[in-house]
Order: C-alpha cells, then sequence, then structure tokens
C-alpha cells in the first residue's frame, strides 16, 4: 500500500472515528436530558396535583380533574393517579388508567421512595407524598412526544449526516494526502532524472525549515559529495592514463626510430637500457596505482596487527638504502621512548612500510645531500615519526595539493623523478591507521614530514 492510500486511509479514519463518536455522544447527550427533564416535568405535575388534592380541602375531585386537565404545563397523555396506604385510588385524573398498578409495585415505590420506570412509549414515574398524617402513593405517567419527536429528529440528522460527513472527509483526506506529498513526488521525479552525466543538478529546497525542505537540502549535500567524489575519480584516471601513456608514447617513438635502420650493438644496449628505465618507471607506477586502489579498502578488509613501530621503520630504511644505495639516513635517538608500549600499535605492516619508504625516498631526493633525519618520539600521548630533509622546501600554497593523486610542484618537474601518487598514498595509508600527517616547510631550506598516531598501548 503506497504512502498516499495509508494517509488518507490513517487521516479518514481517525476523524471520521471522531465524528462518530461526537455525533453519538451528542445523541446520547440529548436523550438522556429528554428523559431527565421528562422526569422532572412528571414529577413537578405529580406534585402539583397531590398538593391540591392533600392539603386544600376545599378542593373537590371533580374540580381538581378539571384544573389537572386544563393547567397550561399538562403533560400529553397525562395520567396521575394517587394510591391511599391501603392501595385504593383515592384519586386519578382519568377514570380508565393506562393498567394495574398491582400492590407489589406500589410497596416497591414505598421502599425506593421514587421509581421511574417505562411502560411502552409511556414514562412513569412514582413517589411516595406524606401530608397531613397520610401516606400517598402518586404515579404519574405521560407521553413525552416533543422531546421524543426532538430525539427522532436528530438520529435521522446524524443517521443521514454521518455516512455524508464520512464521504467528505475521506474526499479530503486524498486531498490532504497529495498536498503532503507533493513535493516529495516533485523530489522523485527530480531525483528519477538525475544520473551520472548531470550530477550538477539540485533539487529544489523550497522553504528550506520543514522536514521535506531539510530531506531536499540533505539530499543535495549528498549530490555535491558525490559530484565531487565523481570528478576526483575522473580526474585520477585522466591523470593515470597520462601517466602511462606518456611513457608508452615516448617508449614506442624511442623504438620506432631505433628500429628505422640496422645500429651497432652498444645502441642496442643503449635503448635497451633506456627501455628498462622506462619499463622500471612503468612497473613503479602501476604498483602505486595498485597500492592506492588497496589503500582506499575498509580497514577491516585489511589485516592489522600489533606491530612495534620502530622495528616496522627500521626494516622499510633497510629496504630503501638496499635499493637507493646513495641515499642517507640519519637516527635521532635523543627523545626516542624507553617504554615499549609507546612503540606498539594496531596496524599493517606492509602499508606503513610503503608510507616509511615514500616519506624517506622523497626527503632524499629532492635534497641535494639525499640525506633524511629521522625520530621517534611520544608527545602528549602520541607517537610522532618525523622526516625531515634539508631540500628545496614546498610553497606553502602548495602544501595541501601535493597529497592529491598525480600532483608534483611544478620546480620539481622534469628535474627529479616521479608520478605523484607517493604522498596521496600516504597520506590514505596515514587515515586508515587513525592517525594524521602535518607538513612543515621553509622554502629554501627544507621540509619535516610529521607522522602523528595515537599509540596503541599493550601490556
Ligand atoms: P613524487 O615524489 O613522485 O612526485 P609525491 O606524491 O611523493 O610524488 O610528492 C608530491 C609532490 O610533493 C612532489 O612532486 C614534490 O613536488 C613535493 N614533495 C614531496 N616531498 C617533498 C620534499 N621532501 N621536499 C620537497 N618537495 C616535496
Amino acid at each position: 500500500m503506497n504512502i498516499h492510500t495509508k494517509l488518507t486511509l490513517r487521516f479518514s479514519l481517525i476523524t471520521a472515528s471522531i465524528l462518530v463518536l461526537f455525533s453519538l455522544a451528542v445523541y446520547l447527550f440529548s436523550a438522556n436530558f429528554r428523559r431527565e427533564e421528562f422526569y422532572q416535568r412528571l414529577e413537578s405535575r405529580a406534585l402539583t396535583t397531590a398538593t391540591l388534592l392533600v392539603t386544600v380541602d376545599e378542593v373537590d375531585k371533580n374540580l381538581l380533574r378539571i384544573i389537572d386537565d386544563n393547567s397550561v404545563p399538562a403533560l400529553p397523555d397525562e395520567q396521575v393517579l394517587a394510591y391511599d396506604s391501603s392501595n385504593h385510588l383515592d384519586y386519578g385524573n382519568t377514570d380508565h388508567p393506562r393498567r394495574d398498578y398491582p400492590p407489589a409495585l406500589l410497596d416497591r415505590i414505598r421502599v425506593a421512595k421514587k421509581l421511574y420506570f417505562d411502560n411502552g412509549d409511556y414514562e412513569e414515574l412514582g413517589m411516595v407524598y406524606t401530608a397531613r398524617g397520610q401516606s400517598y402513593v402518586l404515579i404519574a405517567s405521560a407521553f413525552d412526544r416533543y422531546g421524543k419527536s426532538k430525539l427522532y429528529n436528530l438520529r435521522t440528522v446524524i443517521l443521514v449526516g454521518l455516512p455524508m460527513g464520512i464521504a467528505i472527509i475521506v474526499l479530503a483526506g486524498r486531498i490532504f494526502a497529495k498536498q503532503v506529498l507533493a513535493p516529495l513526488a516533485k523530489i522523485n521525479d527530480s531525483v528519477t532524472n538525475i544520473t551520472a552525466g548531470n550530477l550538477d543538478q539540485r533539487l529544489n529546497e523550497g522553504n528550506q525549515t520543514d522536514e521535506i525542505a531539510r530531506l531536499a537540502m540533505n539530499f543535495n549535500l549528498m549530490l555535491e559529495r558525490l559530484e565531487r567524489a565523481f570528478e576526483v575519480q575522473q580526474s585520477f584516471v585522466r591523470d593515470a592514463s597520462h601517466e602511462l601513456r606518456t611513457p608508452l608514447a615516448a617508449m614506442r617513438s624511442q623504438l620506432q626510430v631505433e628500429l628505422g635502420k640496422v645500429r651497432s650493438l652498444q645502441e642496442y644496449q643503449a635503448v635497451l637500457n633506456s627501455q628498462l628505465d622506462d619499463v622500471e618507471s612503468l612497473s613503479e607506477l602501476t604498483n602505486g596505482l595498485l597500492l592506492l586502489a588497496r589503500s582506499s579498502m575498509e580497514r577491516q578488509r585489511l589485516d592489522f596487527q600489533s606491530l612495534r613501530v620502530d622495528e616496522v621503520l627500521f626494516n622499510a630504511q633497510e629496504e630503501l638504502a638496499r635499493l637507493k644505495p646513495d641515499y642517507n639516513f640519519q637516527f635521532d635517538y635523543g627523545n626516542m621512548p624507553e617504554n615499549e608500549a609507546d612503540l606498539t600499535l594496531l596496524g599493517n605492516e606492509r602499508l606503513l612500510s610503503i608510507a616509511f619508504i615514500n616519506l624517506m625516498d622523497n626527503a632524499c631526493k629532492y635534497s641535494p645531500d639525499k640525506t633524511v633525519h629521522i625520530s621517534l618520539s611520544v608527545n602528549n600521548g602520541s607517537l610522532e615519526i618525523s622526516f625531515k630533509d634539508n631540500g628545496p622546501g614546498i610553497p606553502a600554497d602548495k602544501i595541501e595539493r601535493i597529497f592529491d593523486p598525480f600532483y608534483r610542484v611544478e620546480h620539481v618537474k622534469g628535474k627529479v623523478k616521479g608520478h605523484g601518487i607517493g604522498l596521496s598514498l600516504c597520506k590514505k595509508i596515514v587515515e586508515l591507521h587513525d592517525s594524521r600527517i602535518i607538513v612543515q616547510s621553509t622554502l629554501g631550506k627544507g621540509c619535516v614530514f610529521k607522522l602523528l598516531f595515537a599509540a596503541q598501548h599493550i601490556g
């Protein structure tokens, strides 16, 4: 069942129930009121008659009957009877009472003092009246023609009006549900038209305050994030293909030129060496891309273990030293934490090692002395590893961008080999380890890359 139907049904059900209950209450209240009012009138009629009968000696019973029948507030088909203590009908405003009142009933009235009872269409009141040492049982009965006809009228109005009212409620419910859901229907239409090709489209945010407007606003924020992510993805693919295509095109044209004529053995060797360089660079790039994809995985899917970070760092340094024998590594042990637990954290050894290698490699390759100064320390409970160099530094406005994939600062392009994915990989790895990377740079003097880990103390 769709929300429109559900809303209509619920609205109709609630409103119709209220209407039915209200009508019922009005009817019952009116019925009760009529009854009580009629009994009051019966009582006052009985009392008037009794007062005249008992207290005014001079009134002859026939005269009393005439007075009774003609008094203005007489009730339709009114009958007033007075029984004395020996159950003898002492007075009646009619010669033919509507029914017999057996002594048992009269006794019940004497016990109860006042009794109301129905006799078909007639309502009857029995009460005890005492005066001048005499006790009478008065029975007044009459037919409430006007009251009952009013009540009947009310019932007809309710029975005819109620279905009409319910029909109007259902109709109003449908319109109400349609109006309430109209903004959602609009959002639905707009969302249906948004595809990967037009992620720049936004939903109408209406008055920007109600719940539906907030839904549209949140949806727009999500679209913005999606659009940005999509752009990053697209530019990544574009940059990656560019990075792969350029060396491949260079290799192809070199091979075409070299194959144009027969060369000497030395020349072939030189070409093959140059090709090997290019292949190595390409394989470095593809490895980097693969790692970048792997580091984008969620943390749960990666193998995280308890690690001694100093050991990972020394192993990474040894690995890099083997690959680049001309690099110098200066360890500063001055602030090295003494407590082993301070150096323990939960992480992925291979990924951490790749991050360390990248930072040490950058420090060495961008500084003329090819030296990196490495230190390990604990500050305010967080483990800090810093890589400092004496290179050219990074312009302040470029520091944010160096973590973007394929971004390289202008002045290194063509001078130092690289693809611009090392730092973006580092950043991803660091984030996977719930840590931060901070860069401090002084142009012309060098820079420091600091990794801050919230150390995971074990035992
Ligand atoms: P790559 O080194 O392959 O170019 P990275 O992602 O590692 O790629 O670095 C991105 C850019 O940041 C580099 O191209 C360089 O311009 C700058 N950079 C990184 N490390 C340093 C450093 N230690 N000194 C100066 N510039 C650096």
